[in-house]
């Protein structure tokens, strides 16, 4: 539950955005003098505005299924799964398509640290809208919406007022694996069939189309976007993308979409022949010492998409003249930053988390007119574990997205 919008009193309510602000100022403002109390008075004041807000019966808490692991991990699973009942700023999503994205597959692998707890993932939410709450203006039953990486933040601090709620002072809320006023006091993610989330996370999708082809533009799409667009992509610009996964191909359709000159680096043979399909110039098989060697130092931009551990030295001695490796696939250790690797020609090492809710909102509408979607494998709930060990195997042809129809 957005706890924190739904603690404003109705009577502040001044507009939408504004009536937001409050609640959010107002939630922190009794969260800090109050602990626990603050949220209970919260709930309390507002089941009844929430009763009259709902189209649809979602006045109560409602379970449906998730496909996630336990604590501890293991096999994914059909697990039950309750979601809020419908607060006045929130809207529900009947879950179509969810995309499996690396860091989806990490976390319930226990790869960046232990299952502490039941977790379903699943961050490239594509749906139909079931349920709004009474004072929702962007969405309507029976719009189609999307989710993406996160569901909540502070809305207050410098960061979030800024656009970039992923960098949120206070803590942004996950879609998945971050505490909050949610049943079972964690959120859950869009493996499941249905989310609801606070309107101002949620993204307008067009309501035609191949939706399931968009749904990884929620996360990989804007991972790799906001980077090219930070670091000013532009026509003719030398562009490297290394690792051709579900971001990677995705940054090689962005970036040749603003006519960049786009090379692939990537570790599979059997990759170098979509090179032309998505829109790189060239391809370069990462093994092959002769052909780094041959592609040194050409690069304004490169976008690493790596998704572990992994040695910077060889990709940074690739970039030319003040240009920037933004590494975007891996929170863990970039292994051997040679400050020689760097220094010789006023190279930058950066790194870049997703992008903020209006940007998210800015690769839909940027790929819908462009007719810029995945590349997927569609799936059925219960292949996501065959399809896990297929993107361990790197065969994945580029992202598999779940029909949860
Ligand atoms: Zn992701
Ligand atoms: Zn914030």
């Amino acid at each position: 539950m957005c706890k924190i919008c739904d603690a404003a009193p109705s009577g502040d309510l001044l507009s939408p955005k504004a009536s937001h602000d409050a609640g959010r100022r107002g939630f922190l403002k009794g969260a800090a003098g109050l602990g626990a109390g603050a949220a209970t008075v919260g709930l309390a004041a507002n089941a009844s505005a929430a009763a009259k807000a709902v189209s649809g019966n979602l006045t109560a808490a409602r379970t449906l299924t998730g496909y996630g692991v336990p604590a501890g991990g293991g096999a994914v699973r059909a697990i039950p799964l309750e979601r809020r009942a419908l607060g006045p700023r929130d809207v529900a999503i009947e879950t179509m398509y969810c995309g499996v994205c690396h860091s989806d597959i990490h976390t319930i692998r226990g790869e960046w640290g232990p299952v502490r707890g039941t977790t379903v993932p699943g961050h490239e939410i594509v749906g139909r809208v079931v349920g709004v709450g009474a004072q929702v203006t962007r969405f309507r039953v029976g719009d189609t919406a999307g989710v993406g990486c996160m569901v909540d933040s502070c809305g207050t601090c410098a960061n979030c007022t800024a656009d970039l709620e992923q960098y949120c002072l206070n803590g942004a809320t996950w879609t998945y694996g971050s505490k909050a006023d949610v049943p079972g006091g964690v959120t859950q993610g869009g493996w499941s069939q249905g989310v609801t989330v606070t309107e101002h996370f949620a993204i307008r999708m067009p309501q035609t189309g191949n939706l399931a082809a968009m749904a990884p533009l929620l996360c990989a799409g804007v991972t790799t976007f906001s980077p090219l667009h930070h670091w000013n992509i532009a026509r003719g610009m030398r562009v490297g993308v290394v690792g051709i996964g579900g971001l990677g191909h995705l940054a090689v359709k962005l970036a040749a979409a603003e006519g960049a000159d786009v090379t692939m680096f990537t570790t599979s043979q059997g990759k170098l022949a979509d090179a032309a399909t998505l829109g790189a110039k060239e391809a370069v098989l990462t093994g092959d010492a002769g052909a780094m060697q041959a592609h040194a130092g050409r690069y304004d931009l490169i976008i690493s998409t790596i998704p572990e551990s992994y040695a910077v030295a060889p990709y940074a001695s690739l970039l030319a003249l003040d240009g920037t490796l933004v590494s975007v696939g891996t929170p863990l250790e970039l292994q051997n930053v040679m400050g020689g690797s760097l220094w010789g020609q006023r190279r930058s090492l950066a790194s870049s988390l997703i992008g903020g809710i209006a940007e998210t909102q800015r690769v839909i509408d940027y790929c819908g007119a462009r007719r810029i979607t995945a590349d997927i494998e569609m799936i059925k709930p219960d292949q996501i574990e065959a399809a896990i060990a297929r993107v361990k195997g790197k065969d994945v042809r580029y992202r598999f997205v779940i029909d949860l129809t």
